[in-house]
């Protein structure tokens, strides 16, 4: 299954103050930023790993914003509550959905409520697991808002009301969102437009066509008494796509008969 990505690239826009140098580089100039909200408990861990590498060096450029909102300063009373005790009993403490909703009601200042130009996501274990489809959409979007659930989790009623939409980082439990956004925005982030040095690394890596991606060699020829695989120095592009090709489809038979599975139901369709 394709995941093609529908992001129109309108954005990009050229200024006439622009060096015709600067507009000929590889990464275009965006007119507006992605944005990034994170309702958190914990807004000093941001932007973390976010901050590093090409992540950190779109943030810098402006391609993407990140507004880390304090949960605490919407808290209740003089010690800026958050949290209570479980109704019906049990361990642990829930976010109080008065907390929460006057938090997102800051996040979404001026964000568009249309849900596909800026989806409100809760990270969740109970959530839709999150994958490659799903970041292609969060990044054709102007900007997402995203509430980090600590402790037990979030009173229910503030999840109803604001139809948020919960997703997971996968079958374990963190102790707090904040990791799982980083994830999230990290997957979503390098599918922006000028983020990755070369854009066509987007559409052979893993998942792009519903496979693994093949391994990778490079420098010294031969480690440890061990060698390329012949085809790669072949300098034969042909058979190196092949050979890729099959190395893709055996590993994802091996490790992922999930995506097999899907893969070649998929590819049967293209036959019929
Ligand atoms: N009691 C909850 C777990 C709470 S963990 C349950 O059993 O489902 C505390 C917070 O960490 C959650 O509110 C959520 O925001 C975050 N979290 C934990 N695991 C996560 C995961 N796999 N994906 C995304 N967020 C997660």
């Amino acid at each position: 299954m394709s995941d093609a990505p529908s992001r129109s690239h309108g954005r990009v826009s050229v200024t006439a103050s622009r060096r015709p140098s600067e507009l000929m580089g590889e990464r275009p100039v965006l007119k507006d930023a992605w944005h990034a909200r994170v309702v958190t408990l914990f807004p000093d861990v941001f932007p973390g790993v976010l901050g590093a590498s090409l992540t950190g060096r779109a943030l810098q450029e402006g391609v993407w914003q990140l507004h880390p909102v304090d949960l605490r300063t919407f808290g209740e009373g003089r010690h800026r509550n958050v949290d209570d005790t479980p109704a019906g009993g049990g361990a642990g403490m829930v976010l109080r959905a008065d907390v929460v909703d006057r938090a997102l009601r800051h996040a979404m200042r001026g964000a568009p409520m249309d849900r596909a130009a800026w989806p409100i996501v809760y990270l969740s274990p109970r959530g839709k697991p999150f994958d490659q489809a799903t970041a292609r959409r969060w990044s054709a979007a102007r900007g997402l808002t995203m509430l980090c659930g600590r402790f037990e989790g979030v009173d229910q009623r503030v999840l109803d009301e604001w139809e948020i939409e919960e997703v997971s980082l996968g079958d374990f439990v963190l102790t707090g969102g904040e990791i799982a956004a980083q994830a999230m925005i990290d997957a979503t982030v390098r599918l922006l437009p000028g983020v990755l040095g070369n854009e066509a690394s987007t559409e052979e890596e893993s998942f792009a066509r519903g496979l693994l991606e093949a391994p990778h060699y490079t420098r010294p020829a031969i480690w440890n008494g061990r060698d390329i695989p012949e085809v790669l120095t072949s300098g034969h592009h042909g058979r190196v796509a092949a050979w890729r090709h099959s190395e893709a489809e055996r590993l994802t038979r091996e490790r992922r008969p999930d995506l097999w599975a899907e893969y070649l139901a998929n590819r049967g369709d293209d036959d019929a």
